[in-house]
């Protein structure tokens, strides 16, 4: 359970960290969020944070999208996440959410001239998809936020009405998931992650001119891939139809850390289950987040 939440610049009670109903973010989705994930490693006895400074980089990159000014580094935000975890002492893995907001009450929907605040909580977490090893998929029928309306690079809590659109109507039509397509009709991602395909032991993914989100998965995958698997990764926009042949298939990203999907639009991807480059990989990415790789500790920062 969450005990603490860093709020108003101190680390408070939970049921001390809340808002007015007056927020501007909570009108115009004037607000930017990120996701980090904590890994327990039962035989360090320790909590790692996965890429803690990398989040917080991209995490600042969107609150100055939104003309934020803040009065932290990715380090301060870094040491207040550490002292946060420290002080929650949970024993298991965690999901870390900083929001940054529009906190002024007022009405009148702008970027400028108005108060900041920034809010750090931890949540305990598990899977974020349940079929994780093999999601059925279809293709959204809504079309992902373009970089001339709302910036997807961004986490911004706006956009993400686009992705709780894209979301619901796949659920509810009884997918797992829906790949969303640009405004141009190429693949950008899935409703809250990256994709990429495999074609020809090939791994190909949209680049970050394609209204993506610039994923941290994402880059770790592509490091991995290249450095570990010794396979060619290629970022290119990506035909709908290509989804169809290709070999494999695989959504990425904080939450849903590496996903295989079986099909799309039910038509089976390769075997119609989780391929072997996928299953490589997302072994390999458990590892690596874990801890357990000594080549990559550098990416996990020790909480305890
Ligand atoms: N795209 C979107 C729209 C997302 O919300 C997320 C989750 N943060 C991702 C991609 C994956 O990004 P990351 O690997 O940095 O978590």
């Amino acid at each position: 359970m969450t005990k603490y939440a860093f709020f108003e610049g101190a680390i408070v009670p939970i049921e001390q960290a809340t808002v007015s109903v007056m927020t501007h973010a909570l009108h115009y989705g004037t607000a930017c969020f990120g996701g980090i994930r904590g890994y327990w490693n039962e035989k360090h006895q320790n909590l790692y944070v996965f890429r803690i400074r990398d989040h917080f980089e991209r995490f600042l990159m969107s609150t100055r999208l939104l003309l934020m000014k803040l009065p932290f580094t990715p380090d301060d935000l870094v040491n207040i996440t550490l002292d946060l975890a420290r002080r929650e002492a949970m024993h298991h893995d965690i999901y870390i959410r900083p929001l940054a907001y529009k906190a002024e009450k007022i009405i009148g929907v702008r970027l400028h001239d108005l108060r900041d605040e920034v809010t750090i909580y931890a949540v305990p977490f598990g899977r974020y998809i349940e079929s994780e090893e093999g999601a059925r998929v279809c293709t959204s029928s809504w079309r992902r936020v373009d970089d001339t309306a709302i910036p997807a690079r961004g986490k911004l809590a706006g956009a993400y009405v686009n992705s709780a659109f894209i979301k619901s109507e796949a659920m509810m039509n009884g997918f797992d998931e829906a790949i969303v397509l640009n405004p141009d009709g190429h693949v950008s991602e899935g409703s809250a992650e990256n994709i990429f395909i495999i074609r020809n032991r090939t791994l190909i993914t949209p680049p970050v001119s394609d209204n993506i989100l610039e994923g941290i998965t994402r880059r770790t995958l592509m490091d991995l891939a290249t450095a570990q698997l010794g396979l060619q990764v290629v970022e290119r926009s990506i035909d709908r139809t290509e989804l169809y042949v290709a070999d494999e298939a695989f959504f990425c990203g904080t939450g849903v850390q590496v996903a295989a999907i079986a099909s799309v639009d039910r038509r089976p991807i390769g075997a119609g289950k989780m391929g072997p480059i996928t299953t490589e990989l997302r072994d390999l990415y458990f590892e690596v987040v874990r801890g357990n790789v000594p080549q990559y500790c550098d990416w996990c920062t020790p909480v305890f």
